[in-house]
């Protein structure tokens, strides 16, 4: 069922077209058989980038595209109703690229043009094996060797767990101590893949999302020079912050696409299988569950976009980004599991992909902060007082 968009000018809608075709065109096409083989498109990427999607949340003077966030993220949510484990490459890809666009020096922001138009493919390294929910606990050190001010070198040593393109990456936004102070005693790198000392465990075997690579990623002395630290030494984790803030509503996005696609095959199954004589869509109890998940598709999107507005005038939206991460993928595990019970026994098989939608859907509860950190983010800001009633005007 196509999806009803407002977008904000033409220039938004011929993008979200060119998304419709490359999606109905390369990617619906591919996902099944890649997902099932375990292989990862590193192609697509370059197909993406050199349409002008990886960066279109990015300045044009830096590569992008120049588009607000409640363009690109509704370009990504099309990508992710075709082929989710694209869709969340897309997001880690471009939250891999942020700190460089924010915080990076101008001669670091050289590397962004390829970066944004697919040649270079990057990965976000912050989680370790002992440290995801809390990444201020991660003991990788960045050891400063040699260099003043901001043209340092660093010898990096640690690991990196659960790296999404792990081992596929050109470069890793890396996100390791430079000092014993807690939170503020972590900085944020720039590494690229063929560093000396780098290197890639064998993949995770994953329930879902198996044409994505993740990879712990071993730093065993990689020497970085070059001016590879991004902003000041002691900002890594609020860089790293800043970015989730960006990759939440990407995720949000990502689960509402999959959600739709999700969706989209149930009410097609429904309308074509019969029982008692008629369509099963026909039979009020399925009919009800099937507006159940159209409305929760429906609340998704226009929460995800409720926030990306915010960011999109430049309001504080970190809360709001929470809410959407959480209220879009809670959604999408319902209607993807609910998905498979409209097929009834027939969506319980690997002949129809709504089992893997449900497979998918369920690890987006837990990256990108998993859905109890999420609660936390935004409890927190209830025990502040929440943010002010504002009114603002685009
Ligand atoms: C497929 C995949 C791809 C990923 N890609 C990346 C990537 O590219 N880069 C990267 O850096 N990381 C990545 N991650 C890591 C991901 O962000 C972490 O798995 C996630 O943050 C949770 O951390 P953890 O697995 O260590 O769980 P833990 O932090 O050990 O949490 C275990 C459980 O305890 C709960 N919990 C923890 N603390 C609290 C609390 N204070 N209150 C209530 N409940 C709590 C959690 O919600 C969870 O249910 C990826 C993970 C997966 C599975």
């Amino acid at each position: 069922m196509p999806v009803r968009r407002l977008v904000p000018t033409q220039e938004a809608a011929d993008l979200l077209d060119l998304t419709r075709q490359l999606a109905r065109d390369e990617l619906a096409p591919r996902a099944a058989a890649a997902e099932a083989a375990e292989e990862f498109p590193r192609d697509v990427f370059r197909t993406l980038g050199r349409a002008g999607l990886l960066g279109l949340p990015y300045a044009e003077e830096l590569g992008g595209g120049g588009q607000p966030y409640e363009v690109y993220l509704q370009v990504l949510e099309e990508i992710a109703a075709a082929w989710a484990s694209v869709g969340v490459g897309v997001s880690v890809h471009g939250l891999s690229c942020f700190g460089l666009a924010t915080r990076g020096t101008p001669a670091q922001q050289e590397w962004l043009p390829e970066m944004l138009g697919g040649e270079q493919l990057g990965a976000y390294c912050l989680s370790e094996p002992h440290a995801g929910s809390d990444p201020a606990a991660m003991r990788t050190r960045a050891v400063r060797d040699g260099g003043v001010g901001g043209k340092g070198a660093y010898v990096l040593t640690g690991e990196k767990a659960w790296t999404t393109h792990g081992g596929h990456a050109d470069f890793y936004k890396v996100m390791a101590r430079t000092s014993d102070d807690g939170a503020r005693g972590i900085s944020c790198f720039l590494v690229p893949a063929d560093s000396e000392g780098l290197s890639a465990d064998t993949a995770e075997r994953k329930m879902g999302l198996t044409g994505s690579t993740t990879a712990t990623m071993r730093f065993e002395g990689v020497r970085v020079d070059a001016d590879p630290c991004l902003g000041e030494e002691g900002e890594g984790l609020s860089i790293a912050l800043a970015g989730l803030d960006a990759g939440r509503l990407g995720i949000a996005a990502v689960a509402t696409g999959l959600a739709q696609g999700a969706l989209d095959d149930a009410v097609a199954y429904a309308q074509e299988r019969e029982t008692f004589g008629k369509p099963i869509i026909e039979h009020q109890g399925l009919g009800f569950l099937l507006a159940d998940m159209a409305a929760a598709v429906e609340t998704a999107r226009a929460t995800y976009l409720s926030a990306a507005r915010l960011r999109d005038a430049d309001q504080p939206y970190g809360q709001q980004a929470s809410i959407a991460k959480l209220v879009a993928t809670d959604n999408a595990m319902k209607v993807t599991t609910d998905a498979v019970q409209v097929l009834g026994g027939y969506g319980y098989t690997r002949d129809f992909p709504v089992e893997r939608y449900m497979r998918e859907a369920k690890v987006m509860q837990i990256f990108e902060g998993t859905n109890q950190i999420q609660r936390l983010v935004i409890s927190r800001a209830l025990a502040r007082g929440g943010a002010p009633t504002t009114t603002v005007t685009p």
